[in-house]
């Protein structure tokens, strides 16, 4: 199962070279995130042993637990909140991540903003943007995504530094690519805008079954679960 793992990010990691020389891509652009839900600590360390550094998480409070086991890991380690945030659990989310990929409207932000202000820190966030327009996903659509931006900017302690996106969930990973060609659209028109303080460097997007796609249409974070740990119990 041990080697497992680490046979698993190996192979990932060729597969996202391989995959970005093919698209004429820097591979050293592009991060590997782990996602750990419902993945047991044995299992995250063992990742972290195979070189993973960057860990994404969908639930404050199993991340907490995760933090305090995973203590005695001494590398430098990237939490990053990946699920959708409740406005209550902002001053935890500003405490123990690095990254919030899951801004997704100005209330939220305000309060990200007002939390990492009182710890005197910046933290830093992509705003979601629901590519599909499904109901049952959070996230802005692609036309509200520059007023989220431009209002965000505003805020001093919060530092966005680009897109996430989940696209609908298809058979063929093939059918998700205009929804990450339309995230780097969004992308490049934001950072047209120039807006001051916001950087348009991030595109997180796909997942176990469709980051090559996403490589190819400029994904800069891919996150991956089933890829690298099995399917979740
Ligand atoms: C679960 C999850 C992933 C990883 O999905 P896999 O199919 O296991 O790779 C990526 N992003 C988000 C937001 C998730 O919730």
């Amino acid at each position: 199962m041990v080697a497992e793992i680490s046979a698993n990010i190996r192979q990932i990691l060729e597969n996202i070279a391989a995959r970005a020389a093919r698209a004429g891509r820097d591979a050293s652009e592009i991060k590997l995130l782990a996602v750990t839900k419902k993945v047991d600590d044995n299992r995250i360390l063992e990742a972290l042993a195979a070189g993973i550094t960057i860990l994404g998480e969908n639930y404050v409070q199993e991340a907490l637990r995760k933090q305090a086991l995973l203590e005695k890991w001494e590398k430098p380690v990237e939490w990053h909140m990946i699920g959708h945030l409740q406005t209550r659990k902002a001053a935890l989310a500003v405490r123990f991540f690095d990254m919030i990929h899951s801004l997704d409207r100005m209330e939220l932000a305000v309060e990200l903003n007002k939390r990492a202000q009182a710890t005197g820190r910046t933290i830093k966030v992509l705003i979601e943007v629901n590519s599909g327009g499904e109901a049952t996903k959070s996230g802005v659509s692609p036309e509200q995504a520059p007023d989220l931006a431009k209002s965000a900017a505003s805020l001093k302690n919060l530092s966005l530094q680009g897109l996430m996106t989940i696209p609908p969930p298809f058979d063929e990973p093939e059918r998700a690519r205009p929804y990450f060609a339309r995230l780097r659209e969004l992308k490049e028109e934001i950072a047209a805008l120039r807006i001051p303080g916001v950087q348009m460097k991030e595109l997180s997007m796909g997942m176990t079954a469709d980051y090559l796609i996403a490589i190819d249409e400029g994904a800069t974070i891919v996150r991956i679960g089933r890829g690298i740990f099995g399917e979740r119990k």
